[in-house]
C-alpha cells in the first residue's frame, strides 16, 4: 500500500511537470537544469517535448502482470499510456520516441498490436528482420509478449540534412519503420492483421490486392492468380516506401496481382500501365526477398512514373543522356557503357530509367560506377534530394512463407 502511494503521489509530480512543460513549449529555446533537460528546436531535434528525463525513473507496472517497467523519459511514459508498450531499461530518451513516433504513424492503420502488453527489449546483437515479436511468456501474473528489437534499426532514423558527393539532401532510414511495421501487421498466436496491410496498401500507395474482377482487368480467368503470402506483400510495402514520398502514390496504378504458379510463364514480372496493375509471378519470388525482388518490385513500379509522372522534358533530358535515338522501328543507343544491366542498354529508355532508378535504390554503388550522370540524373530529377543516399537495409535471411493475404 505504502508503495503503491509513492508511485503514484511520482505520477502526480510528473504529470505536473509535463503540465507545466506544455505552458512553455513554444517559447523556451533551450531550457537546462541539473536533471532535466528539454528540447524543443523541433526542426533539428525532432525529439522535442517528448525527450524529457525524468529527476528518477518512475516504476509502473505492466498491465496486471505484477512486473514493474523503469520508465525514464516523457515518450517511454506515453508509450506505456497510450500502447501499453513497455521499455527496458536500457533505452534512452531519444529512441523512445522514434518508437512512440512510429508506432503513432501506424496506429492510423492497424489497431490491434495495442490490446496486449509488450515489453521491449533493445539489443546490440543482430536481430533477424530487426524485430524479433517473441512468444508470450508466463510472468508472475498473467503473460507478456517480449518484442525484441535491434538497435541499429535506428540509426538515421531521424532525417538530417547531409552534403553527399557534393548535394545536399535529406538522409535517413526507414529500419526503424520496417520493423514496427512487422510488429503492427503480424501478431504471433493471431494472426495477419488483414485489414490494416490492406488499408496500408490503399491509404498510403493508392493500390490493393483485392481484384474484383480478374476477367475484366486482366482478360484472364481468376483461378490463374493467387494470393501473395505475407512476406511478398512485406517486401513491396517496404520497396514502395522507399520511394520519395510523393510517389508512394502513382497515379494509373491500382491493383497487384500475383499468378499462380505456372510453369511456362517466363517472365518474372511485368507493369500493365494501360490497365492500371502489376502481375508478380513465382519466379519473383522463388528465394524470398532478394536485391533481385526488390529492383523488380521498384522497376515495375517506376513504368507508372514514366507513364502518367514524368513530363516530356525529363524524358527528353534522359534520352539525351542515354544517347539514345529511335530508327528502323526500334529504340537504340550511341552509349555502349553506362548502363546498369544488359536489359537496360537493350530495349528502350523507359526501360533504361526503370533499371537505373531499380539500382540507385537498392544497389547504388553500381550505377554510381557505371554511370555518375545517371546517378546525378536520378538523384537529382527523380528522387528530388529527397533522399541524398539510401541506407537499406537488407534482409537476406530466408524465413518460411506465411501464408496468405
Ligand atoms: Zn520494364
Amino acid at each position: 500500500m505504502h508503495e503503491t502511494m509513492e508511485r503514484w503521489q511520482m505520477l502526480v509530480l510528473y504529470m505536473i511537470a509535463l503540465f507545466l512543460m506544455s505552458l512553455f513549449s513554444g517559447t523556451l529555446a533551450i531550457a537546462e537544469r541539473e536533471t532535466t533537460t528539454y528540447h524543443w528546436e523541433k526542426d533539428e531535434a525532432p525529439s522535442g517535448q517528448e525527450t524529457v528525463f525524468v529527476p528518477q525513473p518512475i516504476a509502473v507496472e505492466i498491465g496486471n502482470t505484477g512486473i514493474n517497467a523503469s520508465l525514464t523519459s516523457g515518450a517511454s511514459y506515453t508509450l506505456s499510456q497510450r500502447y501499453k508498450v513497455y521499455l527496458s531499461p536500457e533505452w534512452d530518451a531519444d529512441k523512445a520516441y522514434l518508437l512512440l513516433q512510429a508506432l503513432q504513424d501506424m496506429s492510423r492503420y492497424a489497431s490491434d498490436w495495442q490490446q496486449n502488453p509488450t515489453y521491449w527489449i533493445l539489443s546490440d546483437a543482430h536481430v533477424a528482420q530487426d524485430i524479433d515479436l517473441g512468444p508470450d511468456v508466463e510472468v508472475q501474473r498473467g503473460s507478456l509478449r517480449t518484442i525484441t528489437i535491434a538497435s541499429a534499426a535506428f540509426t538515421h532514423a531521424h532525417p538530417f540534412v547531409a552534403k553527399i558527393d557534393g548535394i545536399q539532401g535529406r538522409y535517413f532510414s526507414k529500419r526503424l519503420w520496417r520493423a514496427v511495421l512487422r510488429f503492427t501487421t503480424y501478431i504471433p498466436g493471431v494472426g495477419i492483421q488483414h485489414l490494416a496491410i490492406d488499408h496500408m496498401l490503399q491509404d498510403k500507395y493508392g493500390v490493393t490486392v483485392h481484384v474484383p474482377d480478374y476477367e475484366v482487368l486482366t482478360g484472364e480467368p481468376a483461378h490463374n492468380f493467387s494470393k501473395f503470402t505475407f512476406e511478398e506483400i512485406m517486401g513491396i510495402m517496404v520497396m514502395f516506401e522507399e520511394y520519395p514520398s510523393g510517389m508512394h502514390v502513382t497515379q494509373g496504378l491500382k491493383y497487384l496481382v500475383r499468378r499462380a504458379t505456372d510453369p511456362f510463364v517466363e517472365y518474372v514480372a511485368r507493369a500493365n500501365t494501360g490497365k492500371g496493375y502489376i502481375e508478380f509471378t513465382d519466379k519473383a519470388f522463388i528465394d524470398g526477398i532478394t536485391h533481385d525482388t526488390q529492383r523488380i518490385i521498384l522497376h515495375e513500379k517506376a513504368h507508372f512514373l514514366w507513364d502518367y509522372l514524368f513530363d516530356e522534358q525529363l524524358k527528353a533530358d534522359w534520352i539525351e543522356l542515354g544517347g539514345w535515338y529511335y530508327e528502323d522501328g526500334r529504340w537504340k543507343t550511341t552509349n555502349q557503357t553506362e548502363f546498369v544491366s544488359d536489359y537496360a542498354h537493350g530495349v528502350n529508355p523507359n526501360e533504361d530509367m526503370a533499371e537505373s532508378i531499380a539500382y540507385y535504390i537498392v544497389t547504388l554503388d553500381k550505377l554510381r560506377s557505371r554511370s555518375p550522370a545517371k546517378y546525378a540524373f536520378i538523384q537529382n530529377r527523380i528522387m528530388q534530394q529527397d533522399y541524398a543516399r539510401h541506407t537499406l537495409y537488407f534482409a537476406n535471411t530466408r524465413r518460411p512463407h506465411l501464408c496468405c493475404l
